[in-house]
């Protein structure tokens, strides 16, 4: 009998922290260098996911459209995915700001702790990325929303461009006259078929793909890093927790009227990759197979309310973001009055909603919040040594929420077969 895919990933991922810890940078077998072997690995794993972003987020929205029909069914569906995308994102953030306010990881023995926090050494690349970034910044990511060339924002993975192109698309293809409109149906139910066998193919190198990028993260930045963040660490830990462990299964089982248990073992490959490759968007064409195979939503709900998830909706980066600046205002000394709290609270919902899928996408957001209430971009240098391990951390908790949310709306919408098996 062959094991379960998400034990098989499992195992990998727990190999891979040991192979990481035994095996040092600089180890190599015959001369060729073993990070850069499990980097090479990685790598292709994670561009045969990238490879199926955009055919499957435009197949699927256009279609998850289309299928809605009326304005009716269309303006129903979607007024409930993004009530639930607020509603839960600022449920995540208030639970951010609630631990971070009580365990204040930035203070120690009533000190800010900057100067004993050191800044990580590395910083030079992300300060590039993020210098210069301010308030402003939120316009630009909106201003985007509409791509001015659909090729352009495709092929450099600006999703909600492609996103709100795709909403277009398909809600005027039930315009035009039927048989015009059912050709188009076809072919792009078709494409949306093909992507998913694709992603039924790539599912199954998973294990090895998982393994190689957990086994270079570990190798590279090992577990001494993390010493002197240990109580930032945990306090984001903590924060995710309680959203994914008690937030999102109250709302499986008094919301949607399931068994969260079970959800959470029909999500288990999509948060394991999750988890490994650090970006949702990445993970989107395994989160989809998960929810309409494993859960059992129907594609109707599943094509519209993840694909616009995975952008969208991204309840561990907007805890995250909340949680980084509040630290780092901590440290630096900074009083946070409430009208500032206000403004982290308003700017992490919008950055979480702009942001793309990808890692390492909040450490823009939260220099734009830096900007906001005052504090040098540099404050982030504080934060990147543990960055990444949270990233994989809130990129689970996003896909988790993205899974719950088509969950729900699918059983409000009457469904019977979710999560029955
Ligand atoms: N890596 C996250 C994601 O893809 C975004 C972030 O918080 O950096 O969901």
């Amino acid at each position: 009998m062959q094991l379960k895919l998400h034990w098989q990933i499992l195992i990998a991922l727990l190999l891979a922290v040991l192979v990481g810890w035994l095996v040092s940078p600089d180890t190599s077998i015959f001369g060729v260098l073993l990070v850069s072997v499990f980097d090479f690995v990685g790598k292709l794993f994670l561009n045969a996911l990238k490879m199926i972003i955009v055919p499957l987020i435009v197949s699927s929205i256009i279609m998850g459209v289309s299928n809605l029909g009326s304005g009716d069914a269309f303006g129903r569906l979607g007024g409930k995915t993004l009530g639930y995308y607020v509603v839960t994102s600022t449920f995540a953030i208030l639970i951010g700001i609630t631990v971070v306010s009580i365990i204040q990881p930035g203070i120690v023995d009533g000190e800010p702790a900057k100067d004993m926090l050191g800044l990580s050494a590395d910083t030079s690349e992300v300060m590039q990325k993020v210098e210069g970034k301010s308030a402003g910044d939120v316009v630009g990511i909106f201003l985007r929303m509409i791509p001015t060339n659909i090729v352009h924002a495709a092929a450099e993975g600006q999703m909600l461009g492609i996103i709100f192109f795709s909403l277009l698309f398909g809600f005027f293809m039930t315009k035009i006259k039927s048989d015009l409109g059912n050709t188009l149906k076809s072919f792009w139910q078709a494409v949306f078929e093909v992507m998913m066998l694709i992603t039924d193919l790539v599912m199954k190198f998973a294990p090895i793909g998982v393994f190689a990028l957990v086994a270079k993260v570990v190798t590279v930045s090992g577990f001494e890093a993390f010493k002197p963040l240990l109580v930032f660490f945990f306090t984001v830990i903590i924060a995710l927790l309680i959203h994914i462990v008690v937030v999102m299964p109250l709302l499986l089982r008094f919301v949607g009227g399931v068994n969260p248990i079970k959800h959470y073992q029909a999500m288990a490959p999509a948060l394991l990759t999750a988890f490994s490759t650090a970006s949702s968007s990445a993970t989107l064409p395994i989160t989809m197979d998960c929810v309409q195979d494993r859960a059992g939503v129907s594609n109707r709900v599943t094509s519209f309310v993840l694909p616009l998830g995975a952008t969208v909706n991204m309840d561990g980066t907007a805890l995250y973001e909340c949680v980084a600046a509040i630290f780092i205002a901590q440290a630096y000394g900074l009083d946070l009055t409430f009208g500032t709290q206000v403004s982290i609270v308003i700017l992490a919902l919008m950055t979480s909603i702009g942001v793309a899928g990808i890692p390492s996408a909040s450490l823009v957001a939260i220099a734009i919040i830096l900007a906001a209430i005052g504090l040098p971009a540099e404050g982030i240098g504080l934060i990147l040594a543990v960055d990444r391990v949270l990233d994989m951390c809130r990129t689970a908790v996003n896909v988790f929420s993205d899974s719950c949310g088509a969950v729900i709306i699918g059983r409000t919408e009457g469904e019977k077969g979710i999560l029955q098996a």
